[in-house]
């Protein structure tokens, strides 16, 4: 398998990597995506009645989304949308260091350690993945994180990772603005996302974390 991404909700995968993912499955390679929880905590918009409502939408919003995308392999937690800190670290490592042992990925994408934006689900995720790492036998695959510009707010400027991998996925633009918008109740973070970070749609930035860059890496 090519990549591997461990995020906590549905929607996760497509704004920062639906491009690179559509690129490597149109490439001939295997793309995994192991989602640890259902969302139910996310905005309504009206459309449903309830957490147990609002995740049963959203979980098909997701198969729509990943089928766009094209993603092979697809695990589906139900952890506590909102909870993952209140989750034993060493749990959800476990989900992920099963994960990384079965599908044998060449990349594993998760958050960086400040949660790219602070939400406590993404700091959770990337602890449990960044743990269930580097216990892993070498050769390790390699580990990227979400990246984008220095944050706004302060409080996330210790823990801030830059990209030092950039890709140019435009040739995907359209389908994945199509993969994006298969997340119809999300429409609020989607707007929110194309206003604060709109070069990020047609060009995805992470940060490998292994192995360190020798020098800035571009499309590869
Ligand atoms: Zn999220």
């Amino acid at each position: 398998m090519k990549l591997l991404l461990i995020v906590p909700h549905p929607d996760d995968e497509v704004y920062g990597a639906g491009g690179t993912i559509m690129e490597f499955v149109e490439a001939g390679h295997r793309v995994g995506l192991v989602t640890l929880t259902r969302g139910e905590k996310g905005r309504t918009l009206g459309l449903a009645d309830g957490p147990e409502a609002l995740a049963a939408l959203r979980e098909g919003e997701l198969r729509a989304c990943l089928d766009e995308l094209g993603v092979h392999e697809h695990r589906h937690l139900g952890y506590p949308d909102g909870g993952l800190r209140d989750i034993p670290v060493e749990e959800l490592a476990e989900v992920a260091r099963e994960a990384m042992e079965t599908l044998r990925p060449e990349i594993v994408l998760t958050f960086p350690p400040n949660g790219s934006n602070g939400h406590p689900d993404h700091v959770a995720t990337h602890r449990a993945v960044r743990l269930a790492w580097e216990a892993l036998p070498e050769p390790r695959p390699e580990l990227w994180y979400y990246a984008g510009p220095l944050p706004e707010n302060e409080a996330l400027h210790a823990e801030y990772l830059p990209p030092n991998v950039t890709r140019d996925v435009s040739p995907f633009l359209t389908r994945k603005l199509r993969a994006i918008a298969c997340h119809r109740s999300q429409a609020l973070s989607t707007v929110d996302f194309f206003r604060r970070f709109a070069e990020r749609i047609p060009t995805e930035t992470f940060h490998r974390a292994a192995p360190p860059n020798e020098k800035a890496a571009s499309s590869e």
